[in-house]
């Protein structure tokens, strides 16, 4: 059997920061300067994820930059209080959501079958949709991490006719958010090809397109590493992407040299 090299083709690099609990309006400076500092990078897709009330005010201030979400229900209306449904994230001027994050999944209980209906609803909003995945510590320590986090992808993909042209993937180790750890490249490797096996079972060809990104302590100092792996194709970035100064370095060196 040929060992699995990589995806063939390569994928336009996608870094999205994900703002969290963080951010208010005299924050939207820096929302200002991580998209002025992007621009330049054009050969890399760059967005942020920022607290609902933070969307509009974003999109106004930084025009032409994907804005996204952090997460939004999965019912398109009704009596959700506290939820934000895809049309309103849309509404906003959202082109993007978060779904599945380790944080929601763990806080919020939230199970692969609902996360797989909130990126099915987000698809049919036209939304471009993150999800995520991902092992704890102790399930990468009993040496389970591949496959559980496989098993985790399969019951969390969206299922909907053309759902990969609006889909990427996040590998976020739960035990690396955060933390200032990070796996190995081999087995961020050995993680992200698995994946894309999965991603091309679930979606034939169309799922060697879909954008698998790494999260987890992705910094300006380990990004270069990190996204020289085989199927690494962006990342997902926690509290480096609060500031410009710390987040446009890690575009820059999503940048292809020749770009
Ligand atoms: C995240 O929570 O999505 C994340 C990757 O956080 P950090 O970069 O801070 O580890």
């Amino acid at each position: 059997m040929v060992k699995y090299q990589g995806n063939m083709m390569s994928l336009r690099k996608f870094v999205a920061g994900n703002w969290k609990m963080n951010g208010t309006g005299e924050n939207l400076a820096e929302v200002r300067a991580i998209a002025e500092g992007a621009a330049g990078y054009s050969s890399v897709d760059c967005a942020l994820c920022l607290p609902a009330t933070l969307i509009e005010r974003a999109v106004r201030a930084a025009p032409g930059f994907a804005i996204g979400g952090q997460d939004m229900h999965q019912a398109a209306s009704g009596a959700h209080t506290g939820s934000i449904s895809a049309s309103m994230l849309v509404d906003c001027g959202a082109t993007l959501t978060i779904v599945g994050h380790s944080e929601r999944r763990e806080e919020q209980h939230e199970s692969d079958a609902q996360i797989r209906a909130k990126a099915e609803t987000a698809i049919a909003a036209g939304l471009q949709v993150i999800v995520c995945v991902g092992e704890s510590d102790s399930v990468r320590g009993a040496g389970q991490a591949v496959a559980t986090v496989a098993a985790q992808l399969d019951s969390s993909l969206p299922q909907s006719e053309g759902a990969a042209a609006q889909l990427a993937v996040a590998y976020e180790p739960i035990w690396a958010i955060g933390t200032g750890k990070v796996p190995s490249i081999g087995d961020i490797g050995e993680m992200h090809a698995a994946l894309r096996q999965r991603l091309i079972r679930a979606y034939g060809e169309a799922g060697r397109s879909v954008r698998i990104l790494y999260g987890g302590s992705v910094k300006a100092a380990n990004a270069a590493e990190i996204f020289a792996v085989p199927d690494v194709d962006g990342a997902l970035v926690g509290g480096a992407s609060l500031k410009a100064v710390e987040f446009v370095p890690i575009v820059v060196a999503a940048n292809p040299a020749d770009g």
